[in-house]
């Protein structure tokens, strides 16, 4: 989360405004753009099992929603902060635009550590977000979705009891839902799969062939679970993965030279969704360092878990082989390193166009909800790829037009988007 050295939402500001600067973005919309427009702060009593109440402090901001509704994730995390909210709000928005999805930006978190809870009390925790929240929640207004800890049964609680205060239905007021319960297909593994049809395209622009190349993870969670699967099955070598172990409090990197197989690391994941490290010294992986994943002579870092991860105290580290750096994670690289990276002409999949799948998948749900009619997996998938290459595409070509790092190019494009909106609605 907002580590001391680097904030994220400091890191999100810097990003926009070197962009804002170059487009000579009006000082207005510099300003509206440059933090949330709206942020509620609230506190949320639960009832524990032991029959004591505990109170959690909760937070859901929109960044903006010039575009169309708020839509962003719910985080539980113990160290999540309103600084780590905002900039993840103001991501957001970057995310649809630059997708090009009728979608705005928003965030939420609870500081909590769902570990420590029983599934009675996340519920109450969830049905309480969505009482404390009903009038600012909706599917016109501001829709949630899974994120850090939460899944498709906490976005269930929430939607009932907001359909249970409302007394009717509105499947589409959240995403990330269960199928069966207006939930897509596609949606778990949205993300990670988004993740690969961009770095497929940019191996294809580049006349690199995916069964050539090499990998290193940072994170087995949803995303990166899915991601490293797919580039596994394009012929991609999955050198090292790390993971964080819940028992221990730390990470550790897992390698095999002659490639992990990801199936079988999915298969030695605990309840935690920690890799059992016994099992895999068994399997023959070699126990590494939770950071070792960095320094590994591979071809491609995917870094797929949290932020400011990419720094210049440890960019030296990164082997001189990478040529590119996959960002699955939001936030994983601080901008004083994005000058490192460029410097030694290392391709950069900037974050909010890279992990766009999931909020893509979302409004799909949304589509799907809205019609009543629910897609199957084949037709969901060839529609996130489609609309994914599409979105790279356009950010690559005019990072070639214009010899733009890319994400500065995202960011172009994106934050274009989001102004010529303020200003056609009149707001600024
Ligand atoms: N939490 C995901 C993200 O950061 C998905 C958001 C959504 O589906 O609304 O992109």
């Amino acid at each position: 989360m907002a580590t001391e050295a680097y904030n994220p939402f400091e890191n999100a500001q810097a990003q926009f405004d070197g962009v804002a600067e170059t487009l000579g973005l009006e000082s207005g919309i510099r300003e509206l753009l440059r933090r949330p427009m709206k942020e509620i702060h609230f506190t949320i009593p639960v009832k524990m099992d032991d029959g004591t109440t505990k109170v959690f402090q909760a937070f859901r901001f929109k960044h903006n929603d010039a575009r169309g509704p708020a839509k962003g994730g719910i985080r539980f995390h113990p160290h999540e902060t309103a600084d780590t909210v905002r900039a993840l709000s103001m991501w957001m928005t970057w995310k649809c635009a630059v997708v090009d999805i009728p979608l705005g930006g928003g965030k939420g978190g609870v500081i909590c550590d769902p570990h420590n809870l029983s599934l009675a009390e996340q519920e109450r925790l969830c049905r309480g977000y969505a009482r404390q929240l009903y009038h600012q929640l909706g599917p016109n207004l501001d829709v949630p979705a899974p994120d850090v800890m939460t899944n498709g049964q906490h976005m269930l609680w929430i939607l009932d009891e907001y359909e249970t205060i409302s007394g009717g239905r509105f499947p589409g007021m959240i995403t990330g839902k269960p199928v069966g319960m207006g939930g897509s297909l596609g949606r778990t593994e949205a993300t990670g799969y988004g993740v690969i049809y961009i770095l497929k395209d940019l191996l294809r622009q580049i006349g690199m062939d995916p069964a050539n190349t090499t990998a290193s993870f940072q994170g087995f969670g949803n995303v990166a679970e899915y991601a490293a699967s797919m580039y596994s099955e394009l012929g991609g070598k999955v050198i090292a993965v790390s993971c964080w172990n819940q028992k221990d409090g730390k990470a550790y990197t897992f390698k095999k030279a002659g490639g992990c197989n990801i199936a079988e690391l999915v298969s030695l994941k605990d309840s935690f969704g920690s890799i059992d490290k016994d099992k895999a010294q068994g399997l023959g992986y070699e126990l590494l360092p939770g950071d070792a994943w960095l320094s590994q002579d591979v071809d491609i870092l995917v870094p797929a878990a949290l932020e400011n991860q990419i720094t210049p105290a440890v960019f030296p580290s990164i082997s001189k082989q990478v040529k590119i750096i996959c960002e699955a994670a939001n936030g994983p690289t601080t901008p004083d390193c994005d000058k490192l990276i460029q410097e030694r002409n290392i391709i950069l999949l900037p974050d909010f166009l890279c992990n766009a799948g999931g909020v893509t998948c979302s409004y799909f749900e949304q589509v799907q909800c809205n019609m009543n009619y629910f897609w199957d997996k084949k037709e969901v998938l060839e529609k996130l790829e489609y609309t994914m290459t599409k979105a790279f595409r356009a950010v690559y070509e005019l990072s070639k037009e214009q010899n733009l790092y890319m994400r500065d190019a995202a960011y172009t494009i994106a934050i274009k988007r989001v102004a010529n909106a303020v200003k056609l609605r009149g707001w600024v």
